[in-house]
Parts: structure tokens; C-alpha cells; sequence
């Protein structure tokens, strides 16, 4: 007498088709009724469980694709199937494919899997790590020792930061051949970072530009820095006194970055930079003389793209941009290369009698003020030390700004009011 099928079954089957059934008696048990430590252990345990069924899912896929019972149905190969059987694609299937294969021939990796100790993302960096090592290492036992070190790290680290760890695991089981081909792979990543580095950037048509970029991280930091000295400071200065790791952690928010970038390309000396043709590479901003005292006026950059002449006034007060002013007959009056800007003596002197912003209230440290004309450049201000006043770059743009008022007091500062 033919046994019943299902008492026949592989202990897999058994397993896999008992499981469900476990899964689905979940199905309609109510959460609610569960403590707080039921809820916190089951779902440290569900995710565990996860990782143990995903071995054994590995285990399969591996086991089908030496059958290849891909091809046997008429499948490109075994991944492909599985991928449209399962209805996870193929990317996703030829990925776990990947990893099944590898994990087959890491037999430590797959058991660590298979309790349920790492996870598969885990398992994916340890196992793509030493599939990297050259095959002609001095020592067999590398491949072996790196994976045990690996394995042990990977109980108290999550995937990313065991990943960190994986590029320099030869360093620690390896020091002799560790050193030197971590020397050599940070060198080829530095070249290949240099080589590879691009930005794109357009106009949004609202006013903003937008832009993306990948540069090697020298130059990144770089940027970083020169951003952090404009937007934070007082944070830098906290920083220096205080314990460091838990300051350091407060990030400038992205606005705050924003704003650091413009003023640093507001900053940068035109004068330092390569010459376009002959010329500086500043913008130049080209301004009616009939805009120029009016509220309302307007400023044309080289592209032809408009500006409000106020911010045209403020940008005259420093280096970026060079305002090009133009008599009725669009004929050039004036262009702003000479005596426009303070020079570094003038600064240094005006910091000694303004050690902060001059605006009310405002304790911005004269080191990252604008120098500011009271009297605008471009209505005839000179550039000497009775026209000049430090400004934070917030107070310099609201002291260009229409909508304000500018109250002058005896003491040299400087406070403002919304027109009404
Ligand atoms: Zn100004
Ligand atoms: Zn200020």
C-alpha cells in the first residue's frame, strides 16, 4: 500500500510546508493582547528567524542551480526561472543566485547564516570580501582566518560598518601583505576617484541653479571644511573647548550649508582664480545708471539672466561680481576694478574697531563679515574707513534690502526696520 505523499516527503518539504502552517495559525492572533517583552523578544526573534530561513532558501537555490532545473523547463538558467517563478525579478534572483553559490563554498559564512547569528546582508560582505583576495597569497590560511575574523566582528556590527572593516581585514590577519595592498588599493581608489570626478549643474528656470557632483574625498573634505567655517562658526569654536565627539555630531542643517556655500563663492578672490580670455573669472553684472538708484531697479548678468539691483548693490561691496555700469546709451560709464573693494590693511583696521557685526544685537565675529559701504559703491561711495562697516552676511543682504529701513545710531550701529 502507496504511503501518504506527504509522510514520504523529503524532511525539507516537511519543514517548509510545517512552517507555513505555523505562520498562517499567526495570521489572526491579536498583538494587542501581548506584553511589552513578548512584542520586543518575538521581534528579535522573527528577524533571526528571517535569517535562518534565508539559509535554507540559499541552500535551495543553490542546490536547484547544480541540477539546473532552469534549463530543464526551458529557462535561460536556474535564476532566471526562480526569479519569474517567485515573481522577484531577475536582477534580484541572479543577486541572491550570487551569494547562494558563495555561500556554498564558505561553509562557516552559511552556518553563522543558517543560526540565525548575521544576516544575509552580512553574509554578503564577508563573503564578497575574501572571493577578492588574489589566488596567489603567500599563506593558504588567509581566506579562512579573514572569514573567522569577519564572522566574530559581524555579532556586534551591522553590514556597513563590517564592510569598513572588511576593506582592511587583511591589515589585521595579514599585517605583511595587509599594509601594502592596502597602500596600492587606496592609491588606485584615489586615482579612480580623480579620474572619475563630475558635477552637472543647471538653471531650474525659478531662480536656482541645481546641481549634483562626485569628487575623491580629499577635495570633499576640503568643501566640507571650507562650509563649516562659514556656517557654523560658533559650533567650530564649542568644538575646541569642550569634550569633542558628542559636539562634533550636531550637523549644520542643509540650509545652513547652502547659505555657506554662497557666501564662499562670494568670497573666493577673483583675482586668484585662472583668467577666462584675459579677464577675471567674476561675473560680471552689467546695471543701468537709471536702476541704479532706484528701489526698483534691475541688473543683467553676462548670460542675461536678470538680478535685482539691490542684490547687484550688496554684491558691489564684495569681490565676486564685478558691476559694469552702463549711461543711457547702454555705452559702459564704469567697471569696477578699481578701489572698489576694501584691501586686506582696511579690513584688518576696521576689525579693530569692529570686533563683531555692526547690526544691533548681532555678535557675528568680524572675521566673517562683509565690509560693507554705508554709502554704495556704485552711487559714488569711496572706499575708505569712514564709508565702511562690518556686516554678517545676513545683516549686509537685509541692509541692501528695500523692504527694510536702516536706522544709523550715534554709537556706529546699525538696526532695521520693516518699511510699512
Ligand atoms: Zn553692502
Ligand atoms: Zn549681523
Amino acid at each position: 500500500m502507496a504511503k501518504d505523499s506527504r509522510h514520504s516527503a523529503h524532511p525539507v518539504c516537511r519543514a517548509v510546508a510545517k512552517s507555513h502552517k505555523r505562520v498562517s495559525a499567526t495570521a489572526d492572533a491579536r498583538l494587542w493582547s501581548m506584553s511589552d517583552t513578548e512584542v520586543s523578544e518575538a521581534l528579535v526573534e522573527a528577524t533571526r528567524l528571517r535569517a535562518r530561513v534565508e539559509a535554507l532558501e540559499l541552500r535551495l537555490a543553490a542546490e536547484a542551480d547544480r541540477r539546473a532545473v532552469g534549463d530543464k523547463v526551458g529557462a535561460t538558467d536556474t535564476a532566471s526561472w526562480w526569479g519569474h517563478e517567485t515573481r522577484q525579478g531577475r536582477p534580484a534572483a541572479k543577486r541572491r543566485m550570487r551569494l547562494a553559490e558563495a555561500l556554498d563554498r564558505h561553509a562557516p559564512t552559511a552556518a553563522a547564516l543558517t543560526e540565525g547569528a548575521i544576516s544575509v546582508d552580512h553574509a554578503r560582505v564577508i563573503t564578497d570580501c575574501v572571493d577578492k583576495f588574489p589566488d596567489d597569497l603567500a599563506d593558504p590560511t588567509i581566506p579562512e582566518r579573514a572569514e573567522k575574523h569577519l564572522l566574530n566582528e559581524a555579532l556586534d556590527r551591522d553590514p556597513k560598518s563590517l564592510a569598513i572593516l572588511a576593506k582592511h581585514v587583511l591589515t589585521v590577519v595579514a599585517p605583511e601583505i595587509g599594509e601594502e595592498r592596502d597602500a596600492r588599493a587606496l592609491e588606485r581608489e584615489e586615482r579612480e576617484a580623480r579620474a572619475k570626478a563630475w558635477l552637472t549643474m543647471a538653471p531650474d528656470g525659478r531662480g536656482s541653479y541645481r546641481g549634483k557632483f562626485s569628487i575623491p574625498t580629499l577635495h570633499g573634505e576640503m568643501l566640507k571644511k571650507m562650509l563649516l567655517a562659514f556656517a557654523a562658526p560658533k559650533h567650530q569654536a564649542a568644538r575646541r573647548q569642550d569634550d569633542q565627539s558628542e559636539v562634533a555630531e550636531r550637523r549644520p542643517s542643509p540650509e545652513r550649508m547652502g547659505d555657506a556655500f554662497c557666501e564662499l563663492l562670494e568670497r573666493l578672490p577673483a583675482d586668484k582664480l585662472p583668467q577666462l580670455g584675459g579677464l577675471n573669472a567674476s561675473v560680471v553684472v552689467l546695471i543701468d545708471y537709471t536702476d541704479l538708484t532706484s528701489e526698483t531697479g534691475r541688473a543683467t548678468l553676462e548670460s542675461g539672466e536678470p538680478i535685482s539691483a539691490s542684490l547687484a548693490r550688496r554684491m558691489a561691496c564684495e569681490a565676486g561680481l564685478l558691476p559694469a555700469v552702463l549711461g543711457r546709451k547702454s555705452e559702459l560709464l564704469d567697471l569696477g576694478r578699481t578701489a572698489r573693494l576694501f584691501s586686506g590693511a582696511q579690513r584688518r583696521g576696521l576689525a579693530t574697531t569692529q570686533k563683531t557685526c555692526t547690526a544691533v544685537g548681532c555678535d557675528w565675529p568680524a572675521h566673517l563679515c562683509h565690509a560693507h559701504h554705508d554709502q554704495s559703491w556704485l552711487h559714488g561711495g569711496k572706499t575708505d574707513m569712514k564709508n565702511a562697516r562690518l556686516l554678517c552676511p545676513r545683516h549686509h543682504a537685509r541692509i541692501h534690502d528695500p523692504r527694510f529701513k536702516t536706522t544709523h545710531h550715534p554709537d556706529g550701529g546699525v538696526s532695521f526696520h520693516m518699511r510699512t
